[in-house]
Order: C-alpha cells, then structure tokens, then sequence
C-alpha cells in the first residue's frame, strides 16, 4: 500500500530501507514468540529467498503468505489517481484481537460487554495453573480483552 502510493516519487526506492526494518523486525518477533534465533526463523521461512509462511485455515487448506519481495522502483507511469489512493494499513491488523475488539466480545468466554485488556509481560511469567493461563500459553497471547466478570477472576489471582 505504501509503495502504491509513493511509486511515483523519485526517490520511492528509500522504501527498501523501510522494507529492510520491517522484516528484521518481523524476523525478531518470530524468533521470540517461538524461543528461536533469528538465524533459524529466516532458514525456516524462506525458500527461493523469499520469506513465506504457510498457513492451514479452519477447513484444513494450506494457505501461503509471502513477504513482499518485488523492490521499490520508481513508476514513472502510474496512473495519478491510482496513486492518490491513500496506503492502506488494513493488511497490518489480521489479529483476531482487533476483531474481537470490534465485534466487542469477551475473548475468554465470548461475553459481549466492555472489555478490558488484561497484559502479562513475557509468557514465560504465566504459570500455566489457571484455566485463563492455558488459554494464553496456548495461543501464545500476551494480551487478551476480556468481560469484567472475567478480568475480576483473572485478577483474584
Ligand atoms: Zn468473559
């Protein structure tokens, strides 16, 4: 979306140093989330050079998602109102937090009242005795919103 909107620029191509943060940032969280290196997510994840993930959605298809990896030159012939077409964040939000939030329920029991975010700093500080500490150390979650009756429990603990 940035590109689309910055291809006419003469100077568009300082979007790879942008693009070059992106992913070792990327790579960085991998490599957390996961107890990994750095070294290995990218080993992991990148086939041909291209850094690519797969996924299964619900009904068991295989989905692939790739960085983008098609570099930053400048388009002299972009169409003007193609460009005048504001970047687009929308593809930055796939959470299903954001949704949850949107959709106002209770990520723990689905109850749809005012939520409220309950934040542990690392996963390694949950204990995994709580039903609630499953839950996140499952989904590998720091940060959950939940119903007030539920934040009252998680934090009689
Ligand atoms: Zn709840």
């Amino acid at each position: 979306g940035l590109y689309n909107y910055y291809c006419i620029a003469n100077n568009v191509n300082i979007l790879g140093k942008f693009h070059g943060i992106m992913k070792e940032s990327m790579c960085k969280t991998l490599s957390s989330k996961y107890n990994s290196t750095l070294r290995k997510i990218i080993r992991k994840y990148t086939r041909d050079k291209i850094f690519r993930v797969e996924y299964e959605d619900s009904k068991g298809k295989v989905h692939k998602r790739e960085f983008y990896h098609d570099g930053f030159k400048r388009k002299k012939d972009a169409r003007i109102d193609d460009a005048h077409i504001e970047p687009s964040y929308r593809a930055m939000q796939p959470t299903s937090l954001m949704a949850r939030l949107k959709a106002g329920k209770c990520e723990y029991c689905g109850a749809e009242e005012n939520l409220k975010m309950v934040h542990v700093r690392k996963l390694k500080d949950l204990e995994g005795k709580q039903p609630w500490e499953k839950f996140m150390i499952a989904r590998k979650r720091k940060t959950m919103a939940v119903c007030e009756c539920c934040y009252r429990k998680i934090h009689a603990h």
